[in-house]
């Protein structure tokens, strides 16, 4: 399989970003980089390892994890978590936001504005704390569920 020499904005200088951190640039963590920037919405570290597995068979799950942590530290990834607590990935630059999740049918959808904002600020005002809205998870029932349930 032919492999890329450039990757897409805003992976194109990982490499150098690694390295003035003094984190090693790897085959695994380039392939890590490489299914991330194909990758659109959210993603679990779980599903992430399947999919380098399936790039690459030796893949091992702790160096995924540990590439994880260091492209959220560099601002390129953000984890919230699903309903269940399992982390979840958010890939690029995306505006933070919280997720709804239907415990029903499983179904999941992000808060955004108005929404969040109303979250923040009812925080704020009553108890002066700072809601950080990528790690706002409710659990609940969507309307379809409430309905069958109704019906
Ligand atoms: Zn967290
Ligand atoms: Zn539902
Ligand atoms: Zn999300």
């Amino acid at each position: 399989m032919a492999r890329a020499s450039h990757l897409p904005a805003p992976w194109a200088d990982v490499r150098d970003r690694f390295h003035e951190r003094g984190l090693r640039w790897t085959p695994q963590r380039r392939t890590v980089v490489e299914v991330l920037a194909g990758t659109r919405g959210h993603v679990t570290g779980a599903e992430l390892v399947e999919r380098c597995r399936a790039r690459d068979p030796k893949t091992i799950p702790s160096t995924v994890y540990r590439t994880l942590d260091a492209l959220e530290e560099l601002g390129l990834v953000r984890h919230g978590h699903g309903a269940d607590g399992r982390e979840e990935y958010h890939v690029g630059p995306e505006a933070p936001h919280g997720h709804l999740y239907c415990s029903a049918c499983g179904g999941s959808w992000e808060i955004g504005e108005p929404q969040a904002q109303a979250i923040v600020h009812a925080f704020r005002s009553a108890r002066d704390f700072q809601v950080d809205l990528s790690h706002v998870t409710v659990v609940g029932l969507c309307t379809e569920c409430r309905q069958a349930a109704a019906g």
